[in-house]
Order: C-alpha cells, then structure tokens, then sequence
C-alpha cells in the first residue's frame, strides 16, 4: 500500500488519518508464517512546524512456535510505528528517520520492516515449559516419560546446559 504523503510537506493537509489492514500472510520468518491474519494499522500522519511523522500503531497475533517443545503459540501484539518522514536525506541518520521518494510512502515494507525488528526473540508456550525429553522426544508438558536421567546422551547434556545458560 503505497500512501501519496505531498500535501502534508505542501501545507494543503495538516493529518492523513490511517486505518488499514495489510496482508503479511505469505512472509515466513524462522519456518514460520508468523502473520497469518491480517495486520491492522491504525494512526496518523501530520505535519507540524515542517516536520511530517507517522505515529501509528500495528495490531496482530504473532503465530510462532515454543522454544522447547515446538507448540503452536498465538500471541496478540501490538508494535508502534514511529517513524520521522523526509524526502531528501539528511545528516542526521537514525533509524527512526524514513526517506520517502516522490512522497510516495511505501506503508507494507515500513511496517514489515517495525514488526521483524520487534518480534520476540524467546517464545514459551507457558514459563515453566518443561521442553521435550531429550531421549524419547515425549512433551513431558503432559507427564514425565520415566527416562532416567543418567542416560542422556553426552550431545544432549551441552545442549541442556545451553540452553538452562541462557535462560
Ligand atoms: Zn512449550
Ligand atoms: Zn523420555
């Protein structure tokens, strides 16, 4: 969706309200189609003394899997869009600014571009996720196996110790 921004930076508008629905169903990220609905943005664009922002926010569930026992998780989100708009490039560069070509705003690849940054690193399906048995691969979210310990494979055990490290 491509957002014609030139009367604001021509004084003809002071707001562009925006309230629409983008479709990221196809993008896959880490095996994953993590938007599989609709992505809903709702906010504004308005210029004051020179100055055009996009204060926006998106909505959506994050579809993503458990980092210990593969579950499907849905987690509704909401990330800001926040971003300075500018057509010519400046000095100043920080990632809040956005160049914006012939006024011509792309609005799908800036907010694909929000939500990546600000997706969740760590997904548990609950805090306490007791992660798959390393040696029979059971969910021991739904009882222990009777594996004994003693018998984990030496690959597993560096594993399980990475992975207790780094929680
Ligand atoms: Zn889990
Ligand atoms: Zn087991």
């Amino acid at each position: 969706m491509i957002i014609n921004i030139k009367q604001l930076f021509t004084g003809k508008a002071d707001v562009l309200d925006i309230d629409c629905t983008l479709d990221f169903s196809g993008f896959e990220y880490q095996n994953n189609r993590p938007f599989k609905e609709p992505v809903r943005v709702s906010g504004k664009i308005s210029a004051s003394a020179g100055i055009v922002v996009l204060n926006a926010v998106a909505e959506f569930v994050f579809h993503c899997a458990c980092d210990r026992c593969l579950a499907e998780i849905d987690k509704p989100m909401q990330v800001p869009i926040s971003h300075d708009l500018v057509t010519s490039s400046t000095e100043d560069d920080n990632d809040k600014l956005v160049l914006v070509e012939n006024y011509e705003l792309p609005l799908d690849d800036l907010v694909l571009e929000d939500l990546i940054l600000n997706l969740p690193s760590k997904n548990l399906c609950r805090e306490d996720c007791p992660g798959i048995c390393p040696i029979c691969g059971k969910d021991l979210k739904s009882g222990y196996c009777g594996c004994r310990s003693d018998k984990i494979d030496p690959r597993f055990a560096i594993l399980k110790q990475l992975t207790e490290q780094t929680d």
